[in-house]
């Protein structure tokens, strides 16, 4: 899910890793504690990361940033409570895949133990039946000198990963619905990998391709 505001073409996107380990601003002394904490694995508050996300904000706006993607936040329901108060969030963009699916695709990847490149090896082709769409969605594969280093993260295994599932669904349904009943929520079944989701997804936003039209014009 995501929470996006934007009212022109300088629209930043803002990565839920950004804002804990605040790697786009200038860390001050007790933030760089704070990463310190993150990294221990410690739990950062939800009132930390959106102090960080408010500064991240300001800096934007000072260099001009007219809008902002938030890119898997909020992700809880104190969260979007939270994010009421910092900021006004225009559309929430909740990217639907069915579950097998998901799940094979979690259990694809792979890291290369040498240059640390994150892969995918699963190859998704479910035939549409019974008025369900087909989809198709191609492996990420590494270059060839990656491919015999690939090593699987231990807590990419089919219970983990289901788990994984069943606490986001738990904990995004409130979301989902905290916009819904605001009129924000716009659902999005992925019809396949990226190549195919980008321009039907930009379709949906009525959003042109910009970089296309400036490099046309
Ligand atoms: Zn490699």
């Amino acid at each position: 899910m995501a929470g996006v505001s934007r009212s022109d073409s300088k629209v930043a996107e803002i990565k839920q890793d950004e804002l804990p380990w605040g790697i786009v601003l200038p860390l001050e002394p007790t933030e760089k504690k704070l990463s310190e904490i993150v990294n221990q694995g410690k739990l950062v508050s939800d009132e930390i990361i959106i102090s960080l996300l408010s500064k991240r904000l300001e800096a934007g706006e000072a260099k001009g940033e007219s809008g902002f993607i938030l890119d898997g936040f909020p992700r809880t329901i104190q969260q979007a409570e939270i994010l009421e108060g910092v900021t006004d969030i225009d559309l929430v963009v909740n990217l639907k895949l069915q579950e097998d699916i998901l799940i094979d695709k979690c259990l694809g990847r792979r890291i290369c133990s040498q240059c640390g490149g994150n892969f995918n090896v699963a190859s998704i082709n479910v035939k549409g039946e019974n008025g369900k769409r087909g989809i198709s969605m191609a492996p990420l594969l590494p270059p060839p000198h990656c491919m015999s280093k690939l090593i699987t993260r231990s807590d990419d295994t089919e219970a983990v990963v289901k788990q994984r599932l069943r606490i986001y669904n738990e904990k995004s349904q409130p979301v989902e619905e905290f916009y819904r009943s605001q009129g924000k929520l716009l659902e999005f079944d992925l019809p396949g990998g990226i190549p195919e989701s980008w321009p039907k997804l930009l379709q949906v936003l009525n959003l042109d391709d910009e970089e296309k039209q400036s490099a046309a014009a």
